[in-house]
């Protein structure tokens, strides 16, 4: 269904009201990028405002520049930014700030960085838990390459969640991914989380770039043999004519039925699952209410 109108179930309204300019403010002063402004994100009302629950934000760290160049993603490749040594601090006062109570730390990858950026990132954690050890932190990390010792730093740190996203199934890895990206390779980074921590772990897909159902399940299946507690599944979007086509506008009522296979048949802890569903999407909310209520 290449180049079909989006379906009435993919629209949103912009999200407005005090606590988002308020949040909005706060980042601008410390100079700070979110992923929720920066790709748009139609959750951002709901995710920013916490209504049931704690308000989630995720914070792009290292950059605007990516040194991948995924057909799906909407961020810069090359020309890399200087790391900014004072950015785990400022992303700490500015979830202080805002009152965040769970935090989503993501990053571009710096495959250009000497310990691709697993120092800068533990930093940050470090810093949020510093101010307030009660503030929830998932950090939504890259592959790594596959090196167990950079994944031990994060590991280290203690986040509350870690994430990698393994984003399709194994057949569309590529080109869906970046080539140094893999499926063998993302369960690794999974499967090292659980077997040397009680970190929670977490992945997300994006359905409609051209899998079929069997190997969803596969996919969802081969995440639970590697003990992934938390799975999210979302409509994948295309950022523009330059990148991935759409393959399908996956309906509400196939997301229903993804989430039920997925916690009540494989045993997954929670499974966000529809159009609009992001890899953070409400995540303080979710966690709160599948994990430690
Ligand atoms: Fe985008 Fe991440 Fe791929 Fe970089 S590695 S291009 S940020 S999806
Ligand atoms: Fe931000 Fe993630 Fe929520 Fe989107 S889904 S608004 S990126 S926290």
């Amino acid at each position: 269904m290449s180049r079909a109108r989006k379906p009435d179930w993919l629209k949103t309204r912009p999200p407005s009201g005090e606590r988002f300019t308020d949040i909005k403010q706060s980042l601008r002063e410390r100079d700070l990028n979110t992923v929720c402004e920066e790709a748009n994100c139609p959750n951002l009302g709901e995710c920013w405002s916490g209504r049931n629950g704690p308000g989630t934000a995720t914070f792009m760290l290292m950059g605007e520049r990516c040194s991948r160049g995924c057909n799906f993603c909407d961020v810069e490749t090359g020309g890399m930014d200087a790391l900014d040594p004072d950015e785990p601090e400022q992303v700490a006062d500015a979830v202080a700030d805002i009152g965040l109570d769970y935090v989503v730390l993501t990053s571009v990858d710096r495959d250009d960085l000497p310990d691709q950026g697993a120092g800068h990132f533990a930093e940050t954690i470090r810093a949020i838990k510093r101010r307030d050890p009660s503030i929830l932190v998932e950090c939504l990390i890259p592959d790594f390459r596959g090196e167990e010792r950079l994944v031990r730093q994060i590991i280290d740190a203690e986040p509350d969640v870690l994430a990698h996203n393994i984003e399709t199934v194994d057949r569309l890895q590529w080109p869906v991914r970046d080539r140094r990206a893999g499926y063998e390779q993302s369960l690794s980074v999974l499967r090292q989380a659980d077997r040397e921590s009680d970190i929670h772990t977490k992945t997300s897909l994006m359905l409609g770039v051209g899998e079929y159902a069997h190997e969803v399940y596969q996919t969802l299946s081969d995440l639970r043999q590697v003990s992934v507690d938390v799975v999210t599944l979302g409509q994948y979007l295309q950022p523009s004519r330059s990148h991935l086509e759409v393959s399908e506008y996956v309906h509400p009522d196939a997301f229903e039925t993804w989430r039920r296979v997925a916690e009540e048949e494989l045993g997954f802890l929670y499974c966000a699952s529809g159009p609009m569903v992001r890899s953070s999407y409400r995540a303080g909310e979710l966690f709160v209410e599948a994990v430690l209520e």
